[in-house]
Order: structure tokens, then C-alpha cells, then sequence
């Protein structure tokens, strides 16, 4: 595999009416999670990649895996749990920019994830192993699970790609922090956002957060600056790489997860960093131009087609 990535996905329902989802009477059916979105931005692209999870044997647990599997990804790892169900989630569009979500994953398959649910040979086998924070805070079970995926993934030379991910629903402060900090010592690439630069180092200027990384044991850095771009960092150069201007931003949720894609892409086909960035850029941008998390990911030629446009160019 290029990529092996590791995590939790949800069947997700958005009303199609707007107002307070008490009232609403229709829904439409989405399947997201973080890292089965970086998956399936890889596949697009054509790269080998693998998700690691556990899934409810209902029908929303073969929902995900069905999208998943139809998307090109690898779910040769994944395991059915009868015991547990799938977790699902709801998003109440409230006005522009304001989304609130409801999470019904408690208790989830694949919250039951443990180190014993691991493949030694397949994590050994993977060039990168992709994981975020969202992980570690579904149980203390998927913590351990991580953390042992990290070193197995380590043993044999794979690189680490840590995006942080916060999501402070899910566990208090302290715990995030602390955990959150531990993921960023042991990753080689970090793809944290301002906010979480913010939230683990008190501090905002990207260039310092870049250095605050790096003193931690990173090797890349690059912060996620929204239109504005992203900013990257090594021992050696850092430098920001402009976003691309998007005339209507439709849904920014996914775009995270879009730039890891298309980052781990480029370094994948050998582009210096400065590239890797612009295209991580590139189908961030093209995933905000589309609603729902996965629905915006791009195949190669439309990446092709924005990166060979002006850079003034409006999308
Ligand atoms: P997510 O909402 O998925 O968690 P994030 O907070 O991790 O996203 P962002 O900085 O919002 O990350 O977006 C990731 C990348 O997507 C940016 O670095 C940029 O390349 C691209 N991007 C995001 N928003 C825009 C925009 N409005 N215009 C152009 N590019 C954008």
C-alpha cells in the first residue's frame, strides 16, 4: 500500500430543509470520517490505499463499507462487530458557516477498535501510515490502538503523518492536549490547522508554530491556512504556498482532509515540497466548491486542470 490510514467512518444525515432539524422530515445519506475521506481523495487520485476500522454488521456498517470498497480503497481490514452498532451522525446546516453536529457514535464498532485488531504484515507493507486525533478520543481502546499502530508502522520504516484534527466534542481539553502532542512527537509530517497550533502551543504565527513542531521531532510541517493557503516548514526552508481563489466556497468541511490527499500525492510521485503543497492546495480548494465531505475530491485531471490555470485565475 501507499497509504494505510486508520480510523472511525459514520453514515451521515443532513435534513434537506433548512431551519431546526426537529422539523425536518427529509435527510440525505452521506458516508464520512476523517480518515476514509483522505482515503478516498488518494484513490481518486490513484494511489494504493488501505483503511483500517471496525463496522457494525447493520446495514449502515455495509453502507460505509460498500462506498469505501466502490471507491478503489482497500478494506481488507476492516472487521464486522455484532455487537456493536455503526455510528451515525447528523449535520443541521444552521446558517452560512455554521454547521452543528450531533454524533451518535458512543459505544460504535469501531470505538472497540484494539492493538489485537492490527495486521503486523499489512501496517509493515504501507510506504505511509496516515492517522489524526480524531482516533484516540473514541475510547481508550482506539488510543492504545493508535499509539501501536504508530510503532509497528515505525519498525518497519513507514513515514508518519499526523493530522490533529480536534474535535473538543469528544474529550475534555487536558486529554486532548496531552494525547495530541504525544501523536505530534512520534509523526515525521504534521498537517495541523492554526486553530489546533493555537490550541496546542498558544501561539498563531505560523512560521513559530512551524518551529514549535519542528522542536518536537516533526520533519515537515505544513499549517492549513484556509483560502489563504498553506505554510510549510522544515530544518532547512518554510515558506507559504498562496491557496487558490475560489469565487464560491459552497462547503468547507472535507477540505482538510482533501489537502492530506493531495499532499501525501505529490510526495508520492516524487514532487518537491513546494508542489506537494500547491496540489494539497489545489484539491482543497476543488473540495470546497462541492457539497459533502468526499463528494468534491477530485481525480487527477481536474487537479491537472487547476494547477495549469493562471494563478490569478478564479475557480
Ligand atoms: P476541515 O474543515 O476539513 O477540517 P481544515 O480546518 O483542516 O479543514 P482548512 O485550512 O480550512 O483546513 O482547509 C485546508 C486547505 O484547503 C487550505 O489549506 C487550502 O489549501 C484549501 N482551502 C480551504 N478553504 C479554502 C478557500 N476558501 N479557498 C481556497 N482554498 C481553500
Amino acid at each position: 500500500m501507499d497509504v494505510v490510514t486508520l480510523g472511525e467512518s459514520m453514515v451521515v444525515f443532513t435534513p434537506t430543509s433548512d431551519g431546526f432539524m426537529r422539523n425536518a422530515s427529509q435527510f440525505t445519506k452521506k458516508i464520512g470520517g476523517a480518515e476514509s475521506n483522505v482515503a478516498v481523495g488518494l484513490a481518486r487520485l490513484g494511489h494504493k490505499v488501505g483503511w483500517i476500522s471496525k463496522l457494525g454488521n447493520d446495514e449502515f456498517g455495509k453502507a460505509v463499507l460498500a462506498s469505501l470498497k466502490g471507491e478503489n480503497v482497500d478494506i481488507s481490514q476492516v472487521i464486522f462487530d455484532s455487537e456493536a452498532p455503526t455510528g451515525i451522525y447528523f449535520k443541521e446546516p444552521r446558517r452560512q458557516n455554521s454547521t452543528r453536529v450531533y454524533y451518535y457514535r458512543k459505544g460504535s464498532a469501531a470505538s472497540k477498535l484494539s492493538p489485537t485488531d492490527l495486521n503486523h504484515d499489512y501496517l509493515s507493507k504501507a510506504k505511509y501510515l496516515h492517522i489524526t486525533g480524531i482516533t484516540p478520543a473514541l475510547s481508550e481502546s482506539c488510543k492504545e490502538t493508535v499509539f501501536e499502530a504508530i510503532r509497528l508502522a515505525k519498525e518497519n520504516g513507514s513515514t508518519i503523518v499526523f493530522d490533529p484534527n480536534l474535535r473538543t466534542k469528544l474529550w475534555d481539553e487536558e486529554t486532548a492536549r496531552d494525547t495530541l502532542l504525544k501523536m505530534a512527537k512520534e509523526a515525521d509530517i504534521v498537517l495541523p490547522g492554526i486553530a489546533e497550533g493555537e490550541f496546542l502551543f498558544g501561539e498563531s504565527d505560523p512560521h513559530k508554530l512551524g518551529q514549535l513542531f519542528l522542536a518536537q521531532g516533526a520533519k515537515v510541517v505544513v499549517l492549513k491556512m484556509g483560502a489563504e493557503g498553506a505554510y510549510f516548514s522544515t530544518e532547512k526552508e518554510s515558506a507559504l504556498i498562496p491557496g487558490f481563489p475560489v469565487k464560491q466556497v459552497v462547503d468547507p468541511v472535507g477540505a482538510g482532509d482533501g489537502f492530506a490527499a493531495g499532499f501525501l500525492s505529490g510526495l508520492l510521485d516524487g514532487l518537491e515540497l513546494g508542489k506537494a503543497v500547491e496540489r494539497a492546495n489545489a484539491v482543497g480548494a476543488l473540495v470546497t466548491m462541492v457539497n459533502g465531505d468526499v463528494d468534491g475530491l477530485p481525480e487527477r485531471d481536474e487537479v491537472e486542470q487547476l494547477l495549469n490555470k493562471n494563478s490569478e485565475d478564479v475557480v
